[in-house]
């Protein structure tokens, strides 16, 4: 019984003093701002992280002009984060002219990115979410273009947002190349950043309002009663 006891002292010690071995090798790595991958914690956004791991899954990327419009994304994905169009192109190949994403939605479970048959999204290690730049919400990004890759500093905040602003004929060339690189004026292609939402409020109102009437309008459909098959083969002479 006592050897039980004095056991159990033995391995809380040996267990309290690893535990501590642990913190106190991470302590003196961020003492000496040599955290890099291994540090505990950063001051985050001030310190943005240095090393991401491979599989994280940071943000939802569609490169639209590989879609094929299969819908296999909106099937699998379990929020219904997405709202697509298609139109054949001239080599009649069907293309999407609207592919949103609700980045407000998206649990990123990944599911889309799994059964995309032509690799279209993906998940990128970027993850840049900084609640402070709530106004960002309502801009759209192009998602071909690497803008989710890239920090937004503040300058580049204020220039998107006062460009952005501006009627589009007031802008200069260059303004409005810079703008076009970043927000699609055709209003394709386009989703949310900072999971704050996509669209404005009514844009994003008036999508989840069509996308109502489009599961009524399915339910309805499924709910008619179906013809039944004997009384067709009576109107058979
Ligand atoms: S990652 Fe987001 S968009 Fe894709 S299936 Fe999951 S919730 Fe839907
Ligand atoms: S699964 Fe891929 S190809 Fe199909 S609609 Fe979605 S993004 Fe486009």
């Amino acid at each position: 019984m006592i050897l039980v006891w004095i056991n159990d002292i033995y391995e809380g010690v040996t267990t309290f003093v690893t535990g501590m071995r642990t913190t106190a090798h991470y302590f003196v790595e961020n003492l000496r701002d040599r955290g890099g991958a291994t540090a505990v914690t950063r001051e985050y956004p001030e310190q943005p992280a240095e090393v991401v791991g491979e599989r994280s899954r940071g943000h939802l990327v569609n490169d639209a002009d590989r879609c094929i419009v299969c819908h296999a994304c909106d099937k699998a994905c379990p929020v219904d984060c997405f709202t697509m169009d298609g139109e054949r192109d001239a080599n009649n190949k069907l293309r999407a002219s609207r592919f949103d994403i609700d980045l407000s939605k998206c649990i990123y479970c990944g599911l889309c990115v799994r059964v995309c048959p032509t690799d279209s999204l993906s998940m990128t290690t970027s993850f840049e979410v900084d609640p402070h730049q709530a106004e960002l919400g309502r801009f759209l990004f192009r998602r071909s273009t690497p803008q989710l890759d890239q920090r937004l500093d503040a300058p580049e905040i204020e220039r998107l947002r006062a460009l952005a602003n501006t009627p589009r004929e007031a802008l200069s060339t260059v303004d409005r190349d810079w703008l076009d690189a970043r927000i699609d004026p055709m209003g394709r292609h386009l989703i949310g950043v900072f999971g704050l939402g996509y669209f404005t409020p009514e844009q994003k109102a008036a999508a989840d309002a069509e996308r109502e009437a489009k599961k009524k309008a399915k339910a309805a459909q499924k709910s008619e009663p179906r013809p039944d098959p004997g009384e067709k083969q009576e109107q058979k002479p």
